[in-house]
């Protein structure tokens, strides 16, 4: 996704979503991982298979709170070389989550995200997981 130049209407906005829930995003990044994740990203898959996961590792904590855009424009604002984008962040459609917990659990799930179809894509972020 990418920032709108100028808000939707909310006809647009209807249209967005409905695409959105067949899975088509029109803003959707070219790169073949992002192409990937949106394929197949819906907030309830990424909700299931963090659960999957955590369950498997055990000891750990996810902050799945949803950014808004003005949430992600403000963390930008404060953290550039750090945050996304407004409107290129995971967290603002639901499909990153930051997880907490000792060394060998983050470890683990490291270890273990590919089997669940998650990853850890940034090594500057290693909390952070997505689809
Ligand atoms: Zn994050």
């Amino acid at each position: 996704m990418s920032s709108y130049l100028i808000e939707p209407n909310e006809r647009v906005k209807k249209v967005l979503a409905r695409l959105e829930a067949k899975g088509i995003d029109l803003f959707a990044d070219t790169s073949q991982k992002s192409r990937q994740a949106a394929s197949s990203g819906s907030r309830d898959e990424f909700l299931s298979r963090l659960n999957a996961l955590m369950n498997a590792v055990g000891g750990v904590k996810a902050d799945t709170h949803v950014r808004s855009r003005a949430e992600q424009a403000d963390l930008y604002r404060r953290k550039p070389g750090l945050a996304a984008r407004p409107g290129h962040s995971k967290h603002e459609v639901g499909i990153a989550a930051d997880v907490s917990g000792n060394k060998a659990s983050i470890a683990k799930m490291h270890a273990l995200a590919p089997k669940y179809g998650l990853r850890f894509p940034m090594d500057y972020e290693p909390w952070h997981i997505q689809l």
